[in-house]
């Protein structure tokens, strides 16, 4: 600061000095004159480097920088300096957004950058392409508005992005889409999209394949089990040193009847996402349909109780589906409990939930195995699971058809001492009936 001080005012040092030097001789006024003429003529040097600092400002350009003496030399090159390292930033902050964008256009997916109001910012040509989009005519705009279609609107407006959603778009139904919105900065989102219709295509391959192997082998096997069963019958037909190997065929030949029904319901299941035929399921009747069905296959072998069913608790959704998802859990439970074991069935609320138990106290799991049972042919058991008829495919079922009613399968289990498989309903599934 100090040295500004002295800057500014050195020029005027030399006419105060003639001022003093004149105050003697030729007086007050002639010498005052001087140094007002000095200050004056400062003040206009003044003036005119503002006045090119001013004009500059108006057309701001680093070639044409003004010049400057004494004080207002140190202030251009000042701020020429900052005006260079403003210049250098922005340089090189545009080609690191290029390079970015360069990324973005080279991505094989779409990418669609929203602002808070879920308005197009940019997107890169694949978006373009895939999703029918052009960014000089549509940034701006609301993507639900250029992407009509109420699966989409239901995604956006859900604010739950954690599983991507598959769209088979209305004006191209043959290609499908994976679209997947992910959140950035304040409210801020990206939608990436892929062309999955050749993953589409082999999928469906695969289950129509599974589906038509089942089918065909389905009919042999029919024929198979029934001329095992009617020579089994006829007297004499088989001898009895021979017998026993009847019985080896007629049970794997059963085996493999429940593997191609249970393949062919999984083959169902894949191929229509909706369930068929909802309605309100009468819950109370069907517990007490599925505890026969369960103390018939359990033949007084376990204690089998309706425990705690809440009268009037009905369900809406695909009665067979339910039925069959039900019963893979009580047959389970059955097969997994030693004799003399106990199970029980309970439906009840659970807060908003309406929530179907199995308990019982078999052999129960180990908790490596308990997040992996759902997939298929995944038994932690193989021969205990063969043993007692198992495909591997069940729980896998119980899943599928719990997904299709927006339900969850939730297992808890004690090593050793018996393990709780609950089917848990969302409040929109449960209806109150009065009788
Ligand atoms: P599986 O036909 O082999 O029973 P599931 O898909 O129904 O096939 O079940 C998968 C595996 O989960 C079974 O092989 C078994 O190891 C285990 N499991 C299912 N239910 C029970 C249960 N109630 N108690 C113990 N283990 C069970």
């Amino acid at each position: 600061m100090q040295d500004f001080w002295w800057r500014t005012t050195w020029p005027l040092l030399p006419a105060a000095l003639i001022s003093l030097i004149l105050w003697p001789t030729a007086g007050a006024h002639i010498a005052l004159a001087v140094l007002c003429a000095a200050m004056l003529l400062l003040l206009l040097k003044h003036l005119f480097q503002l006045r090119q600092l001013m004009t500059w400002l108006k057309r701001p350009d680093l070639e044409a920088f003004p010049w400057g003496s004494g004080i207002w030399e140190d202030v251009f090159a000042s701020l020429y300096q900052e005006l260079r390292r403003h210049v250098r930033n922005e340089t090189q902050l545009i080609s690191e957004l290029e390079r970015l964008r360069q990324a973005a256009r080279a991505l094989p997916d779409g990418v669609v950058m929203l602002n808070e109001n879920d308005q197009i910012e940019w997107c890169n040509p694949i978006a373009e392409r895939l999703l029918g989009l052009r960014l000089e005519h549509d940034a701006h705009q609301p993507i639900s508005y250029l992407l009509r279609q109420t699966e989409f609107s239901e995604y956006l407006n859900a604010r739950n992005y954690a599983t991507p959603l598959m769209l088979k778009l209305s004006r191209n139904p043959d290609m499908t889409l994976e679209l997947q919105l992910v959140p950035f900065g304040v409210n801020r989102k990206l939608l990436i999209c892929r062309d999955i219709t050749h993953l589409e295509k082999i999928e469906t391959m695969r289950r129509d394949f599974v589906a038509n192997v089942s089918h065909e082998l389905r009919t042999p096997l029919t024929v198979i089990s029934g001329f095992l069963e009617t020579l089994k019958d006829i007297e004499g037909a088989v001898p009895e040193t021979i017998r026993h190997y009847f019985d080896l065929m007629e049970t794997q030949a059963n085996r493999m009847r429940n593997l191609v029904n249970d393949l062919l319901t999984l083959s169902r299941l894949e191929s229509s996402p909706t369930p068929a035929q909802e309605k309100e399921i009468d819950v109370d009747t069907l517990l007490e349909h599925l505890h026969k069905e369960a103390l018939n296959l359990s033949g007084g072998r376990h204690c089998i109780i309706l425990d705690g069913i809440e009268p009037g608790l009905h369900l809406i959704g695909s009665e067979e589906e339910i039925h069959s998802a039900f019963s893979n859990l009580v047959n389970n439970a059955i097969r997994y409990t030693p004799d003399g074991g106990e199970i029980r069935l309970s439906w009840k609320l659970r807060g908003q939930e309406a929530v179907f138990s199995v308990q019982d106290t078999g052999i129960g799991i180990e908790p490596q195995h308990i997040p992996r049972l759902t997939e298929r042919f995944y038994r932690v058991d193989r021969a205990r699971s063969r043993e007692t008829g198992g495909t591997g495919l069940g729980l896998s079922i119980v899943k599928h058809i719990l997904t299709r009613h927006q339900a969850r399968l939730e297992i808890s289990s004690d090593y050793g001492k018996g393990s709780t498989f609950s089917a848990v309903f969302p409040r929109d599934r449960i209806v109150r009936s009065d009788h």
